[in-house]
């Protein structure tokens, strides 16, 4: 009978980018008791995993094993038969060339359930980040994965002459050894114009590429300085290596500080830009369980004139009780309804509601000027669904213009935790910091954590006021109170101080 233990994961991480791990490998992550993480995993991606599980690194550098494998293979197999869920993180794919398969073999001996969870592997991954196909019809029609490292130290690890009639070669693990792995490829009669592509720490900010043949990689690549992890492409493949544009904010590491709920949008944005980001949320947005304030103003809604949503957070917690109440959108009959931000007014038709007014600022007088500007009628009564440290200015300037405000609290803004990890990582230094509340720079400041040199971003005016209130040094305000527009005056800051140096 099998112990009543835990379960071996073995996940595989991918090759770097924190996006390229499976969503099957996040999920288990989230939940381990336990990660067991080698050398190649980047901090990002284990910033970026939020469960509680002890973290056990065991990692090795090259040539010097810090940890034996048998010594590995114990400590995994301990902690499940203590019950522990055990997710056993490897770079890459567990069963290329990391010793998987020993670790899955040592779990089954043991009596000990283990499961693979196959990863993006750096075989596939880099060369393709590089712009280069592993197969192309009418180029390459056959592909061979293979390593330089030898247990037995006698030469490469791989059968040289049967590697030349394969179209491409893909090499792990070269960079010490890669004079001699490409002298055995020319040794064994493969052209040496044959073009050639080293990629070094694929799918991350410090991605580099080298291209030559295979006469000269090995120089090209003492020349560039690069570093392992690399993986080298030998085939006709390789000249199809390009660099992608660099975008102003390729290779920076950017700091979130947005509640989860709505920083998706900006991650991607940055993600796309070639950018890093390492989320770490200042604020939390809870919902109240009930609010009998906001049922009796939605039951009532004919008396309203004016709907003024200000954030998505309203919509959403206004929403939540219209629906709790077995109601939707046509519930707010001829109700006129105002939407401060691109953001709102876009959560609002979501939910089937076309804003009859954008105002354009979310300042108290601006708003009042334009809903008064809007129609004939007076203001009337209106409801500002809002959160519960909402600036008055909104209420107070509707107030000044004869309007009638209910404002009622429909989500909460509380503090939110920081890991330890996160806190190393912003303390060891980043490229930016964004800040899209004051909120969050407030908290930002109470957690006693510093920004360094990093360049500090703010959504709009009033947030980078509070930012400049403790301390902070603003360098980009964007041109508009939405993701795409932060993101883009982001990148233009960068464009012009390298345009400067
Ligand atoms: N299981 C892993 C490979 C482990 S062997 C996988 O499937 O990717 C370790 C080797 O993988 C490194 O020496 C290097 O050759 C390669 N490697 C892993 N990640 C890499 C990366 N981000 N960039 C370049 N090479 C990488």
């Amino acid at each position: 009978m099998k112990n009543p233990c835990g379960r071996v994961y073995l996940v595989g991480a991918g090759p770097g980018d924190p996006g390229l791990l499976t969503v099957r490998g996040r999920e288990l992550l989230r939940s381990a008791d336990v990660i067991v993480y080698d050398r190649l995993i980047g901090r990002e991606l284990l910033a970026s995993v939020r469960g509680e599980g002890e973290l056990v690194d065991v990692g090795k550098a090259p040539g010097r094993h810090r940890v034996p494998q048998a010594q590995i293979n114990e400590i995994i197999i301990d902690r499940a038969r203590k019950g522990l869920n055990v997710v056993r993180l490897k770079g890459g794919d567990p069963f290329v060339f990391g010793r998987g398969f020993e670790e899955w073999t040592a779990c089954r001996e043991a009596d000990v359930e283990c499961i693979v969870i196959p990863g993006v592997s750096s075989a596939f991954a880099a060369p393709a980040a590089a712009g280069i196909p592993v197969t192309c019809r009418g180029v390459a029609g056959s592909v061979a994965i293979v390593t330089a490292e030898n247990a037995a130290a006698t030469g490469p690890a791989f059968d040289a002459t049967a590697l030349a009639r394969i179209d491409t070669v893909v090499i792990l693990m070269g960079r010490a050894r890669l004079v001699e792995v490409t002298q055995s490829l020319l040794s064994a009669g493969r052209d040496p114009s044959t073009p050639a592509a080293c990629i070094e720490r694929a799918t991350t900010p410090r991605q580099r590429v080298t291209v030559a043949t295979l006469a000269t990689i090995a120089e090209a690549v003492e020349r560039d300085g690069l570093c392992a992890p690399i993986v080298t492409v030998v085939g006709e493949v390789a000249a199809y290596a390009a660099l992608p544009e660099q975008s102003p904010l390729s290779g920076k590491r950017i700091v979130v500080t947005r509640p989860r709920s709505n920083s998706n949008e900006l991650e991607r944005m940055f993600s796309a830009a070639g950018a890093t980001t390492i989320h770490c949320p200042m604020i939390k947005i809870t919902y109240p369980e009930s609010n009998d304030e906001l049922d009796e103003a939605i039951r009532r809604i004919d008396r309203y004139q004016w709907l003024v949503f200000t954030s998505v957070h309203g919509v959403v917690g206004f929403w939540k009780r219209l629906t709790f109440l077995g109601l939707d959108a046509r519930a707010l009959g001829s109700c006129k309804v105002a939407a401060v931000g691109p953001a709102t007014a876009k959560r609002l038709r979501r939910q089937g509601i076309l804003p009859d007014l954008l105002p354009p600022a979310n300042e108290g007088d601006a708003l009042a000027r334009s809903l008064c500007e809007s129609s004939e009628e007076p203001l009337g009564r209106v409801l500002y669904p809002c959160g519960n440290i909402a600036r008055p200015t909104i209420p107070d300037g509707l107030r000044r213009r004869g309007a009638s405000v209910d404002g009622i609290v429909v989500y909460a803004t509380i503090d939110a935790m920081l890991s330890q990890a996160k806190r190393k990582l912003i303390d060891e230094g980043v490229d930016a910091i964004v800040f899209c509340s004051p909120s969050a720079v407030r908290r930002f400041a109470a957690l006693g954590l510093s920004a360094g040199d990093a360049v500090i971003a703010c959504i709009g005016p009033t947030t980078a006021s509070a930012a400049r209130s403790v301390g902070l040094e603003v360098d980009v305000i964007a041109e508009n109170h939405c993701a795409s527009a932060l993101t883009a005056t982001i990148e233009r800051y960068y464009s012009a101080i390298g345009a400067a140096t």
